[in-house]
């Protein structure tokens, strides 16, 4: 059913209209002034707004201009209503972005017409922007299910892999997944290079294809590692052959041109459904079993059980640890540079949080943040850094910064109850404004539950808050799905943009995700830019900003205050070469 949003001050005109909209087969929602209409309107997406010029407080021009500012609302369509039927009035309103307008007083039948024709055109507008989509998203997909060096399906395939084999035989079989990871690869990458290692990938595939024959699956999951769908079984036992057969089909030499090369593997299995019912879930098993192999020295392989889940002491001293160093506030929040590719200008920057052990030193953020989300300090963690992010914000906006900041949001924080609240009051408590941030998430933590994800997403928006989607690219769901939650900008993940100069999909990838972001009215943010040919190449894209380690790394709120500080008097070293 067709949403339409009334804002009308009137109270007889508003019921009138709202009762003449039901009749007419479409859900009516009111709203008494321009203020509540705009919130409205961000809050329920109606497919039209029939809006009065003359209100109080905010009129039909506010309202206009007010929709406008905003993504998410900019482009529905409104129909002025006015009993004026002065020229210039409606010219401003046309002028202003209104679709249409009915002057008061109008017909039953003259209200619907207009509906209609806008309807009509939206429909029109949305059959060439999904064609434009799915091309989009078709083309991206081709690009991004296969590897492109070692011809290997990627880990975005798994997940459809995963559900064609489990359908028929989910009731009866256990289907066994894997991680295998080669054990000299460190040493093989270091002395021969990617482009070997990455042809010794795929010949490592034809070895195990045969091994798992047609009803399973190989994809890559990165540099060395494998993940493995094996064919479903009746028997757990069974798996353990397979293991071998697999270690096995590599110990004679793999011929690389020149080199002859001898390689073991370490390889986890976890199994559907005792492990897992899903892919990741099950990927994650199997790779804190590989791990296990690994520490036993490699070449063997090691089922997934549940007590290898239970921390090593390593792991749990430093999660007392990191309970002290959260009271203790030792927690320090880097800013990294986001750079506008038109002006050259840090326009932005993300928030990264970094951890200085009084005795281990600095740890980095993908040792301790695991450890944080395992244990669910995630949350007071995340809450911690978004706390101090806002009181340095507002430090820079009153220094007369113009400057946005974005906030990595872990998927446990985002599937907080009351996220939104617990947001908005450390906004209200640092008086800072909600569009001057940014929640960066990743898919995963988005397509894990997707209804309650896309309503928690949506409160965000209505809350002024700007949304990125991060490491673009490297999930496992179906692309389309972006079109359904309300991102503002999407962040290219820098494995593609960091080998680009040696592949040249790449350079294909970034620009289909560049089109496909256009096409859907998002922002695109390239990360990981490192080299003065990837800025460039980058800027040619029409991307809209960059961020990496050839602008700046990640550096101390002080630091980077100081590249403001030069940015405004025009003394900033033209690190992109602007
Ligand atoms: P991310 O969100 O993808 O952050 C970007 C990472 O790329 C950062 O690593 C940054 O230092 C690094 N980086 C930036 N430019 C370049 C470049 O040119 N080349 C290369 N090779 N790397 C570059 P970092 O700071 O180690 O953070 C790692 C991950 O930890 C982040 O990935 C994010 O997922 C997580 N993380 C960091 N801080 C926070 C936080 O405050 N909260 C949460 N929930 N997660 C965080
Ligand atoms: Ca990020
Ligand atoms: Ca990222």
């Amino acid at each position: 059913m067709k949403k339409i949003l009334v804002i009308e001050d009137e109270d007889s005109i508003r019921s009138n209209l709202l009762e003449m909209l039901s009749v007419g087969g479409f859900e009516a929602i009111g709203a008494e002034n321009g203020q509540v209409g705009v919130h409205l309107a961000r809050l329920e997406h109606p497919d039209i707004i029939l809006c009065d010029i003359m209100m109080p407080l905010l009129d039909g021009y506010g309202v206009l201009s007010a929709l406008q500012q905003d993504a998410l609302t900019s482009t529905i369509p409104v129909i002025c209503l006015t009993a004026k039927s002065e020229r210039s009035d409606l010219r401003k309103a046309m002028e202003m972005g209104a679709s249409d307008y009915l002057t008061k007083p109008f017909t039953r039948v003259e209200l619907l017409k207009a509906i209609s024709t806008q309807l009509d055109k939206l429909d029109k507008i949305k059959r060439i922007q999904n064609t434009a989509v799915s091309e989009a998203i078709s083309h991206l997909n081709d690009l991004v299910y296969y590897d492109s060096l070692t011809n290997l399906p990627n880990r975005l395939v798994l997940q459809d892999r995963f559900e064609q084999a489990l359908a028929p035989v989910w009731a009866t079989h256990t289907v066994p997944v894997a991680v295998l990871s080669l054990d000299q690869f460190d040493r093989l990458h270091s002395s021969l290079g990617t482009d070997y290692t990455d042809l010794l990938l795929q010949a490592v595939q034809e070895r195990i294809s045969p091994c798992i024959g047609t009803n399973g699956t190989v994809a890559r999951l990165n540099s060395d590692q494998l993940a493995l769908i094996l064919p479903p079984i009746l028997d757990k036992q069974e798996a353990s052959g397979e293991a071998v057969l697999i270690l096995n089909s590599l110990s004679t030499a793999f011929s690389l041109q020149k080199y002859q090369v001898f390689i073991t593997g370490s390889l986890g299995i976890s199994l559907y459904p005792s492990d897992g019912n899903d892919i990741d879930s099950l990927l994650k098993a199997a790779s804190t079993a590989m791990k296990v192999a690994k520490q036993k020295g490699g070449n063997c392989y090691q089922v997934y059980n549940r007590e290898l889940q239970e921390k090593s002491y390593d792991c749990l001293m430093l999660e007392l640890e990191l309970h002290t160093c959260l009271e203790k506030n030792q927690l320090q929040v880097y800013y990294q540079p986001q750079v506008d590719t038109k002006t050259g200008k840090i326009v932005a920057a993300e928030a990264l949080c970094r951890w200085y052990h009084p005795e281990k030193g600095f740890i980095p953020p993908s040792e301790f943040i695991p450890i944080a989300e395992q244990t669910g300090l995630i949350t007071y963690l995340d809450r911690c850094i978004l706390q101090n992010v806002c009181q340095q914000l507002k430090i820079w906006r009153n220094a007369g910064y113009d400057l946005s900041i974005a906030v990595n949001l872990s998927a446990a924080q985002f599937q907080q109850a009351n996220l939104t609240q617990q947001i908005l009051d450390i906004l209200k408590a640092t008086a800072v404004d909600p569009q001057w941030l940014e929640f960066e998430l990743t898919e995963t933590a988005v397509v894990q539950n997707q209804e309650t994800a896309k309503t928690t997403l949506q409160e965000l928006k209505a809350a002024g808050l700007n949304l990125a989607l991060d490491d673009f690219g490297t999930g496992y769901s179906s692309l389309s799905y972006l079109q359904n939650f309300p991102f503002d900008s999407i962040k290219i993940d820098r494995s593609f943009i960091n080998n680009l100069s040696q592949n040249s999909k790449n350079t294909a990838i970034i620009n289909a995700i560049i089109q496909l972001a256009r096409s859907l009215n998002l922002k695109s943010i390239a990360e990981g830019v490192e080299t003065q040919a990837q800025q460039d190449f980058i800027r040619q894209c029409g991307c809209d900003l960059m961020q990496g380690y050839w602008f700046s790394p990640p550096v101390t709120a002080a630091a980077f205050e100081e590249m403001l500080k030069q940015q405004q008097y025009g003394t900033l070293k033209p690190i992109a070469n602007y």
